[in-house]
């Protein structure tokens, strides 16, 4: 074969792995099927042949460009199960035929303090993210696992054990790094009283996790419907927010919270939960900017913070931690033409609790 650089732009087509996805055409339109073509792997890639993609609240938030960086034809999925199906010259750590996941992101700068100490998420150069975004070597924007295939290096690709169920291990790749994250950062310990704001897809993994580290853990929520599912799981409370017995009943209560909203919400009616020297991390990401007096934090010593995803290293640990605990996501598997009304119940926070298309369907 040629080397590609001689090849003029029609000819290299030729040589390109032609793929197919349902995407987004434009800002907020539904998403359709979608032909296109992927890179052949360079030597450090895999190339996957993706068999399950859950669905992110995030995918929503891209499709109509609520951060304002969208690019279109936007193939949203990062929560990302599929088997290996070839190698480039130089790869090392995966062979064909391996079970592999993959999460947000699919390349870093690799050299700045960030990305040097496993925080890749937070590459100071910009993180490559699995869709929407720049290739940094040139290969237009980057498509997600709403398709049925993705090339991807090695260094962003991590080992699935194979006897976990597949489908209920993609959202894992982000819903469970999410929660699992800023939950291993807080050491959770028994005694400590934590509450999960929130019972979608990372909601439901937070309780997982929280219960697995031995915390007692409250569900904050707007569905009271949802409260025999928030005891499955693991809760030991259940506290309906719109009840202003319920709510006040958990004031000056948790250590921690953790939220998980995905739109508008008062974060001082959440801060007022908080023990003294409580903290509540954000991971969910509502477009709209909070207003948050410093005196709410400052009278009980309290702490706002945020938390982006976790690094390759972390995912990976969070990985084997749910292979050895058996801990996987609560899914509701879908045939791929079905996703835009699976978006419309996200919408409505009627998910139990992970939308996850079979890549068979495409
Ligand atoms: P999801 O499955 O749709 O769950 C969001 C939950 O938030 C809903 O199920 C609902 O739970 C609650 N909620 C919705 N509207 C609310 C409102 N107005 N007030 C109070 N609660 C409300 O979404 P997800 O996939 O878990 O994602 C959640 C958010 O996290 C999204 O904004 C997403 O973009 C973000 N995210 C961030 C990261 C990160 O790295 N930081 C990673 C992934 C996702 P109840 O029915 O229990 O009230
Ligand atoms: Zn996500
Ligand atoms: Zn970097």
């Amino acid at each position: 074969m040629p080397e590609l650089q001689e090849l003029k732009a029609e000819e290299k087509t030729a040589f390109r792995i032609p793929a197919k996805a349902y995407a987004a055409m434009g800002v907020g339109e539904n998403l359709v099927p979608w032909d296109f073509t992927r890179r052949n792997p360079r030597p450090h890639d895999v190339q996957v042949d993706i068999k399950y993609s859950g669905m992110c609240h995030t995918d929503l938030h891209f499709i109509r460009n609520d951060l304002g960086f969208s690019s279109y034809p936007l193939v949203p999925g990062h929560e990302i199960v599929g088997i290996v199906t070839a190698v480039g010259t130089d790869v090392t750590k995966f062979k064909v035929g391996d079970t592999v996941g993959i999460g947000c992101l699919v390349d870093s700068c690799r050299e700045c303090e960030n990305c040097k100490d496993d925080l890749a998420q937070y590459c100071l150069n910009g993180a490559t993210y699995t869709y929407g975004i720049p290739d940094r070597h040139g290969d237009g924007i980057t498509y997600g696992g709403y398709s049925n295939k993705i090339v991807c290096d090695e260094d962003f690709v991590l080992k699935v054990n194979k006897d976990l169920p597949l489908d209920k291990v993609a959202p894992l790749l982000c819903a469970g790094i999410t929660t699992y994250s800023p939950i291993k950062k807080w050491n959770i310990k028994a005694g400590d009283k934590v509450a999960i704001l929130g019972l979608g897809g990372l909601g439901h993994m937070g309780v997982k996790f929280a219960v697995a580290f031995g915390a007692e853990v409250t569900v904050l929520s707007t569905s009271p419907s949802k409260e025999a599912d928030a005891i499955k799981l693991g809760a030991h409370k259940f506290i309906n927010t719109k009840n202003e017995e319920q709510v006040k009943s958990v004031q000056n209560y948790f250590n921690y919270i953790l939220d998980t909203v995905s739109a508008e919400h008062d974060y001082n009616f959440y801060l007022s939960m908080l023990k003294t020297h409580g903290s509540m991390v954000c991971v969910g990401l509502p477009t709209v900017p909070a207003s948050v007096p410093a005196a709410n934090l400052i009278f009980q010593g309290r702490s706002l913070s945020g938390s982006l995803i976790g690094g390759l290293k972390e995912t990976q640990e969070m990985l084997d931690f749910c292979a050895e605990n058996n801990i996987t996501s609560d899914i509701e598997l879908i045939n791929i033409k079905d996703v835009n009304t699976a978006f419309e119940r996200m919408e409505k926070s009627d998910v139990k609790y992970r939308f996850v298309i079979d890549m068979a369907t495409i």
